[in-house]
């Protein structure tokens, strides 16, 4: 299979003042074409800036990346703004928890929709309004002729979002990075945009990363996850083997503690704690003050992240041997 997106080794630190904070460390992974990739974890964890520093989105006065991010054959940390400014938008589109901070509240939807085709298109104002009235009605706003001519604050959460999907497609990307994009919607709402998501990922074969604290979201969406903590990954699985066997605690402690539609759970065990602050990570296994099967290796100790099956690895001591630092005992 093609890789779409591959990142390698990414590591992002934060510099403010006298002190460097590193955000993300060692983290690597791809994304095949056509793939919908889940990224989960708490917030904290590191997920979000790992997306935005594939956009290169970090402030650049303070945020460092080093790693690559090898996207269709080009290395997106090496590029030029010049050559990034056509990537983004065009090859890889972003949408976030709230549209309502990306939508502009002084311009109609329409315009704004005309403004991203004609900024990334050779057309003309009028062929632009053609398009984006199409767009609109593609990601099943009614009545698209009149919501063109609102403002954001007319439109519910729903139709907000629904107009940020519009926006992200009107370029065909290659790639679409939803950053928790359900997250501030109700139930039902949020399941009629992870319902016109799927429908266009397969009428466009666009490939997906989804970012979200759900795992009930990856469940519906995914093909395969990394979960993340403190940073790291701690958990790389297809969907269907994470959900049937569960290896590393903290992706255990997810599931016990984000209610799923189709399994009748009697309690929530919200996972104990906290994620640890960048300034303070823990010296061995960043999980460990909130795990029950802390050991006294985990301490001093922090577990690569090794294969365990065909496809599966995972960043815990319970399973198999070699650590970052020898000597564990
Ligand atoms: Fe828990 Fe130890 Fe595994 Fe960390 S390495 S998740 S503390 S058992
Ligand atoms: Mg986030």
């Amino acid at each position: 299979q093609a890789k779409l997106l591959d990142v390698k080794d990414l590591k992002i630190t934060f510099r403010s003042q006298d002190t460097v904070v590193t955000a993300v460390t060692g983290v690597s992974f791809h994304l095949n074409q056509g793939e919908t990739l889940g990224i989960v974890g708490e917030s904290g964890c590191g997920k979000s800036v790992t997306s935005l520093s594939v956009m290169r989105l970090l402030p650049q006065a303070t945020a460092n990346i080093e790693g690559n991010i090898n996207f269709c054959g080009q290395d997106l940390l090496t590029l030029a703004e010049s050559e990034l400014y056509n990537i983004r938008g065009n090859q890889i589109s972003m949408i976030f928890q709230e549209p309502m901070t990306s939508l502009n509240p002084v311009y109609t939807i329409g315009k704004q929709i005309d403004e991203a085709i004609m900024l990334h298109r050779k057309m003309s104002a009028r062929e632009a309004r053609v398009l984006t009235i199409e767009v609109l009605k593609k990601v099943g706003i009614p009545r698209a002729e009149d919501i063109a001519k609102e403002y954001p604050y007319q439109l519910s959460g729903g139709m907000r979002q629904r107009v940020m999907i519009a926006m992200a497609l009107v370029c065909q990307p290659k790639l679409l990075i939803a950053d928790e994009p359900t997250t501030a919607l109700d139930v039902t709402i949020q399941s009629q945009i992870l319902n016109l998501l799927r429908q266009l990922r397969q009428e466009t074969g666009t490939s997906i990363i989804m970012i979200t604290h759900d795992l009930g979201v990856v469940a519906e969406m995914c093909e395969r996850v990394v979960v993340m903590y403190a940073g790291q990954i701690v958990e790389e699985a297809d969907v269907v083997s994470l959900f049937r066997q569960p290896k590393h605690p903290y992706t255990i402690g997810l599931m016990e503690s984000i209610p799923q539609l189709n399994k009748k759970v009697d309690r929530l065990v919200p996972i104990p704690g906290q994620v640890p602050p960048l300034t303070n990570m823990p010296p061995g296994c960043r999980f460990a003050p909130r795990c029950q099967h802390a050991m006294k290796q985990c301490l001093t100790n922090n577990p690569s992240l090794l294969p365990v099956t065909e496809g599966r690895s995972c960043r815990c001591w319970l399973y198999g041997k070699g650590g970052e630092t020898d000597g564990a005992k």
